[in-house]
């Protein structure tokens, strides 16, 4: 497995960007991203372009995690390629990472009609699909992006605005994770005083990369979450 290490120009520590997944589990996430191309599980499915699955670095150590595709990402089947895509790159650039170090992801893999939040059932009916990624990837730490994906994977249902810039230590896919929760960048895009904290926040990234977390908790067949999963109530995007 090829792992490449990353200088950080701030903290001026060598951090790994990438973990020793095995290879087979690359491989089980390029069918898995085959087979939920298809998926037809709810609604969303009728008026999708493309599923929008995932992309980046299936060895990334650090995953992002947003809320759902919009209209580019539905029309080039990659997330966050729009305004912030541009603005995630560019917090990335400023802890030495590009985006193809990273994962990224959303809670939903396919476009709400006309970008409205995500609904319950949708969730429910597409989270194993973000739990089967988390488990194949096997991310040292999950960044939710915004309230839809703190939520889910915190299963706590305290807000981005109490929780953003707080790790939290979880179980996701069978390992130790580092849960740490951002506010989205489509909210901090044109919300200053967001985006001076997004980026104070973001800043902690490497420092949370650098710590050590044990890989394996227990195996398991199946992913499971560490607490009760919330109930997949309507969210809010704050
Ligand atoms: S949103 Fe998820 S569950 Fe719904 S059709 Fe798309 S992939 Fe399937």
């Amino acid at each position: 497995m090829a792992c490449t290490d990353s200088l950080h120009p701030q903290v001026g520590v060598i951090f790994a960007t990438v973990s020793a997944v095995p290879v087979e589990h690359v491989d089980e996430l390029q069918a898995y991203a085959q087979a939920v191309s298809g998926c037809t599980r709810c609604r969303l499915a009728q008026g999708r372009t493309q599923v929008v699955f995932g992309a980046g670095n299936p060895h990334a150590d650090l995953m992002f995690v947003g809320e759902a595709p919009g209209f580019h990402e539905d029309k080039q089947g990659l997330p966050f390629v729009g305004q912030a895509g541009k603005l995630l790159e560019k917090l990335l650039a400023q802890i030495g990472l590009a985006r193809s170090d990273v994962y990224i992801a959303n809670v939903l893999k396919c476009r709400p009609p006309g970008n409205r939040d995500p609904q319950p059932d949708e969730i429910e009916a597409c989270e194993s699909h973000l739990f089967r990624q988390i488990e194949l990837i096997e991310p040292t730490v999950v960044a939710t992006l915004g309230n839809f994906a703190t939520k889910l994977l915190s299963g706590r249902p305290l807000g981005i605005t109490k929780v953003h810039g707080q790790e939290q230590e979880t179980t996701l896919g069978g390992r130790k994770v580092l849960l740490f929760p951002l506010y989205h960048p489509a909210a901090a895009l044109y919300t200053p005083t967001m985006l001076k904290i997004l980026e104070s926040d973001f800043a902690r990234l490497p420092e949370l990369l650098g710590r050590s977390v044990e890989p394996i908790v227990e195996a398991q067949p199946e992913l499971t979450l560490v607490g009760s999963r919330p109930p997949a109530e309507q969210l809010g995007l704050f």
